[in-house]
């Protein structure tokens, strides 16, 4: 499961008590008090102590099934480690925000025949699509009946086009219908069951009280880069370092070069600037009255208290080091 926001929560609680034997769960925040009006995995001491959504769901589910095998990913997906992620799993599920990183999983479950279920979910509305292109000869489907994620969605909205969760907000009950249609392909998936796999863009909109599904035969595209010319530009474009992390005030800064970062270390460094904590894998704390920095132990930093990606990675390269 990769995202562990409302999506992933209702997804992920379906697939733990259907008894999936391992669950990898990767997402890069953590939780906030808005998060529980949707993300039903979540509870007010996780958001109050700033768990990473990851660690919170792992603790919830092994709450529920003790003999689950859970491995908590506290990271960003990227070019870097995409295709070890999906490479370890049978099915990857998308419970993710943005089309940067769905076009990059899309990318690494076709490369490496992976099948995968799109979802996305705002306001009233989501959608939920299995993708087997990937995995289409394994599965016995015919290759043009089973488009990828480029083939239906070519290219992704431009930034600021879409409503996000954060102009737009998320009906819980909307997400709670697609996790679970998401959650019901990757069951029927890897139970065998490819005959009872939903084969079709399937979109619900409870602001209209409306169910569309739009049959996928016939739509992958011959001249697809990913599926038809197998180019897989997400997996091998260099990312930005900076995210912008709407509505929140703040910026995702990711270091140069990733790896693990001694937390209690950078901790002694960092209390010439402020009073900093390290708790649940995190270093907290604040850089000036303004400004506060998570650093989490991939190197990966969350500046608070700006939306100005150049200011916030001087203020990651000016604290942690580039
Ligand atoms: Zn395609």
């Amino acid at each position: 499961m990769v995202g562990c926001g409302a999506l992933g929560c209702a997804a992920i609680d379906l697939l733990a008590r259907a008894g999936v034997g391992t669950l990898t769960l990767v997402d890069r925040d953590v939780v906030e008090l808005t998060n529980l009006q949707r993300q039903s995995l979540y509870v007010e001491t996780d958001a109050r102590d700033g768990v990473p959504k990851a660690e919170a769901a792992k603790r919830r589910v092994r709450a529920i099934d003790s003999s689950l095998r859970v491995h908590a990913c506290v990271e960003h997906l990227g070019a870097g480690n995409a295709e070890d992620l999906v490479g370890d799993c049978d099915v990857v599920v998308d419970g993710l925000d943005n089309y940067a990183t769905r076009y990059l999983l899309n990318d690494a479950a076709v490369k490496l025949g992976k099948p995968f279920v799109h979802a996305g979910a705002v306001a009233f509305r989501g959608t939920s699509m299995p993708v087997l292109a990937g995995a289409a000869g394994a599965l016995g489907v015919a290759r043009e009946d089973a488009p990828c994620l480029r083939c239906i969605f070519p290219d992704a909205p431009p930034a600021g086009e879409g409503e996000t969760c954060d102009t737009a907000g998320v009906f819980g009950p909307a997400v709670a219908m697609v996790g679970a249609h998401a959650a019901a392909q990757a069951i029927m998936l890897l139970a065998g069951r490819t005959e009872l796999v939903d084969r079709s863009l399937w979109s619900v909109d409870l602001a209209a009280n409306r169910t569309v599904r739009m049959p996928l035969a016939g739509a992958a595209r011959a001249d697809c880069p990913c599926c038809g010319a197998r180019r897989f530009e997400f997996l091998e474009a260099p990312g930005e370092r900076c995210t912008v992390l709407c509505g929140r005030n703040a910026v995702q800064v990711r270091p140069a070069v990733a790896g693990p970062v001694d937390l209690e270390r950078m901790r002694g460094r960092l209390s010439a600037l402020g009073e900093f904590a390290v708790r649940d894998g995190l270093l907290v704390g604040n850089v000036d009255a303004a400004t506060e920095l998570t650093l989490f132990a991939d190197g990966r930093a969350i500046v608070r208290g700006t939306v100005d990606p150049v200011a916030a990675q001087a203020v990651y390269d000016r604290c942690v080091g580039s």
